[in-house]
C-alpha cells in the first residue's frame, strides 16, 4: 500500500498549493466556519491548516491516512453526485508518503488526539487536549521524493499558485473565514459573513470592488449568478476570472471565452475584465470525475449554458454603462 500511496501523490500532489487545496477542502466538508492556513517558505517548508469543523475521534484520524478511506461516499451512486469537494479518499494517504505529518484533533466529545507520520508511517499517537476542529501540519514536503523537489519552481511561483487556491476557495464560500498567512505576514483574510462583494474587495482591493457589477440568469438546467467589473478596469488578467461549478472552482476555456466574449465592444483585445462566475446545475450535468485534482470539468449542454452566460454579463455591463 505504501507504494500505491507514493504513486498516487504524485497524481494528488503535484506541488505544496496541490497540499493546500486537499486540506483545505477537507476542511470545508468538516462544516468549518473559519480556516487559517499557514505556510513557511511557500509550503516548502510547511503547511498548517486549522480549522473548527468536525473534528475526528480516534477511529476516523487513523483511518483517515489510509488509500480510499472516505467518509464522504456511503453508496456506490453517489459517486456520479458528488455534492462534498472530496470523495476519492487518496488526499491524506498521498501527502502523508511523501512528508512528515502532525494531526491534532477532537470531535468535540472525545480526549483529543495528536499523531505523527513519517512518509506514510505512524510514528507517533497520543492523547491531547484540543478543542473541536483539526489542525493539520504537513512538514518537509517531497522530502523523500528528490525528483518531485527537484521539479518545483521558485518560492514566489509556489506561493502564487497557493493564493490562486485560497482566492479562488474565498470566492467559492464567502460564509467560511479565510485567513492565509505566509512566513508571518497576512496575505489573505476574509470575514465569513457571506458577502461576496467584501471577498472581493479582499482579493482585489476596495477601488476595483466598488468597479463590479452584478449579473444574474437562468434556463432550463442552469442558474448563473455573479460579479464582472466595468471595462474600465485596466489590472486584470486571465487569471482574475474565477469559474465555480456547483461551488467548485474550475478551469473551463469556452465558459471563459464567454465571459471575455460578453465584453466584445467594450473590452479590446489581450485585455481581461475582473469576472466572478457561479454556475449552478444538477450535478448529473457536470463531470467532476475526469482529473484527480479536479480541476478539469466537462458540463453538458454547453449550447444551452455560454450563451446564458455571455447574454447576462452582456446586458449586466450595457445597463451599467448607459
Ligand atoms: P476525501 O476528502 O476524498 O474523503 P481525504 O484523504 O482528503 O479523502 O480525507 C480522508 C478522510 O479524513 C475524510 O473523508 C474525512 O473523513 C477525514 N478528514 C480529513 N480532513 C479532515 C478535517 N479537516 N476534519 C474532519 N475530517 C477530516
Ligand atoms: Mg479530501
Amino acid at each position: 500500500e505504501w507504494l500505491s500511496n507514493k504513486i498516487a501523490a504524485g497524481e494528488v500532489v503535484e506541488r505544496p498549493s496541490s497540499v493546500v487545496k486537499e486540506l483545505v477542502e477537507n476542511a470545508i466538508d468538516a462544516g468549518s466556519t473559519s480556516i487559517e492556513v499557514f505556510l513557511e517558505e511557500a509550503g516548502l517548508t510547511s503547511i498548517q491548516v486549522t480549522d473548527n469543523g468536525s473534528g475526528m475521534d480516534e477511529e476516523d484520524a487513523l483511518k483517515s491516512f489510509s488509500r480510499h478511506a472516505t467518509s464522504k461516499i456511503s453508496k456506490e451512486p453517489d459517486l456520479f453526485r458528488i455534492r462534498t469537494l472530496g470523495f476519492r479518499g487518496e488526499a491524506l494517504a498521498s501527502i502523508a508518503s511523501v512528508s512528515k505529518v502532525t494531526l491534532k484533533t477532537s470531535d468535540g466529545e472525545h480526549n483529543g488526539l495528536e499523531i505523527q507520520m513519517d512518509g506514510g508511517h505512524l510514528i507517533e499517537k497520543k492523547p491531547t487536549a484540543f478543542r473541536r476542529g483539526t489542525d493539520i501540519t504537513i512538514a518537509q514536503l517531497f522530502y523523500n521524493t528528490p525528483a518531485r523537489l527537484k521539479y518545483l519552481k521558485t518560492i514566489q511561483t509556489e506561493l502564487g499558485h497557493s493564493i490562486d487556491y485560497m482566492n479562488r476557495l474565498a470566492l467559492a464560500y464567502p460564509e467560511i473565514a479565510f485567513k492565509l498567512v505566509h512566513n508571518g505576514g497576512a496575505l489573505l483574510q476574509t470575514n465569513g459573513r457571506g458577502n461576496v462583494q467584501q471577498v472581493i474587495a479582499a482579493i482585489y482591493g476596495m477601488q476595483n470592488a466598488k468597479k463590479m457589477i452584478p449579473f444574474s440568469a437562468e434556463s432550463n438546467d442552469y442558474k448563473v449568478h455573479g460579479f464582472v467589473s466595468l471595462p474600465e478596469v485596466t489590472r486584470a488578467n486571465k487569471n482574475y476570472i474565477s469559474i465555480f461549478v456547483n461551488g467548485r472552482w474550475v478551469k473551463h476555456y469556452l465558459v471563459q471565452k464567454a465571459i471575455v466574449d460578453a465584453y466584445h465592444t467594450y473590452l479590446p483585445i489581450e485585455r481581461y475584465p475582473i469576472a466572478v462566475l457561479y454556475i449552478e446545475g444538477d450535478p448529473y450535468l457536470t463531470d467532476v470525475n475526469v482529473h484527480p485534482a479536479k480541476l478539469q470539468i466537462r458540463l453538458s449542454k454547453e449550447q444551452e449554458l455560454l450563451p446564458l452566460v455571455q447574454n447576462a454579463i452582456n446586458q449586466a455591463i450595457r445597463s451599467a454603462i448607459h
